[in-house]
């Protein structure tokens, strides 16, 4: 009677572990099978994209036939020929070309003498696309101060800022308020892009600049606009913002600031 009993407990251990080892199996098995695909269509995906030649007059909009896939996506013939579905392996169709490049130029606009002051951003990325936008919207110069990186001892800069640091006038300073005090006995306007409770939004009417010289000022994230250059500048003015968020990405603000204040100068 104990042997039975013995060998019965033993044969529901043994038959437990055998039911684990099966199960474990099972789902490695599907894992591998879904994440083996999936993973070869992201890096394929990540691939097509990195490879898209800017110069390359062959990019077309790519369409998978088949209907319940449907993926449309730009491919660069040129690097890509004959590629199937990167997510469901199906053939692809070849829809449009891409737009042909353009160059977007300021003809005939009245562009004000705009400088940017930046006070303290620390953010090697968020500097460099700063700069980018600054030479799309084609501003003066920009005096870096203080815990802002310089590009030239700073290499992250560059991959933002896609040669920009090396077209534009830009200058390096300790201390941004004597900065914004200089710019001010120049007879600059100094405007700073700060969320303050005397600030007036960006879009108002009752916002004017009163010289087309302007020094555009904005601060790091945490700490803001430091409080003695809100207190000399011309004009405080904020970025209307709905949601939780109290203030955009430096780089993103700045953008909006600068068209804005350019706008204004258009007739
Ligand atoms: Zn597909």
């Amino acid at each position: 009677m104990c042997v039975f009993y013995i060998n019965a407990v033993l044969f529901i251990i043994f038959h437990h572990i055998c039911l684990a080892f099966i199960t474990n199996l099972y789902i490695l098995i599907i894992v591998s099978r879904l994440g083996a695909p999936l993973t070869q269509a992201t890096n394929l995906l990540k691939q097509i994209s990195a490879t898209i030649n800017p110069m390359s007059s062959n990019v077309y909009f790519m369409q998978c036939d088949l209907k319940e896939c449907c993926f449309r996506f730009p491919l660069d013939l040129d690097q890509f020929e004959g590629k199937v579905c990167p997510l469901c392996g199906g053939k692809l169709s070849k829809e449009v070309p891409r737009l042909a490049q353009w160059q977007p130029d300021w003809i005939d606009t009245q562009l004000p003498e705009v400088y940017l002051v930046l006070d303290n951003i620390r953010s090697a990325h968020n500097l460099g696309s700063i700069l980018r936008t600054a030479e799309g919207a084609g501003v003066s110069g920009l005096y870096l101060c203080g815990l802002t990186p310089s590009p030239d001892k700073n290499p992250a800069v560059a991959k933002t800022a896609l040669g920009s640091e090396q077209r534009l006038t830009w200058q390096w300073q300790s201390n941004a308020l004597r900065c914004c005090e200089h710019l001010k006995e120049k007879g600059f306007q100094i405007v700073c892009i700060e969320a303050a409770p005397q600030a007036k939004s960006i879009f108002s009417k009752t916002l004017q600049y009163k010289t087309s010289k302007i020094a555009l000022v904005l601060g790091s994230e945490p700490a803001g606009v430091d409080p003695a250059i809100i207190e000399l500048a011309d004009e405080v003015v904020y970025i209307p913002m709905s949601g939780e968020k109290s203030s955009l990405n430096v780089s993103v603000a700045c953008g909006i600031a600068l068209y804005s204040v350019i706008s204004a100068f258009q007739n």
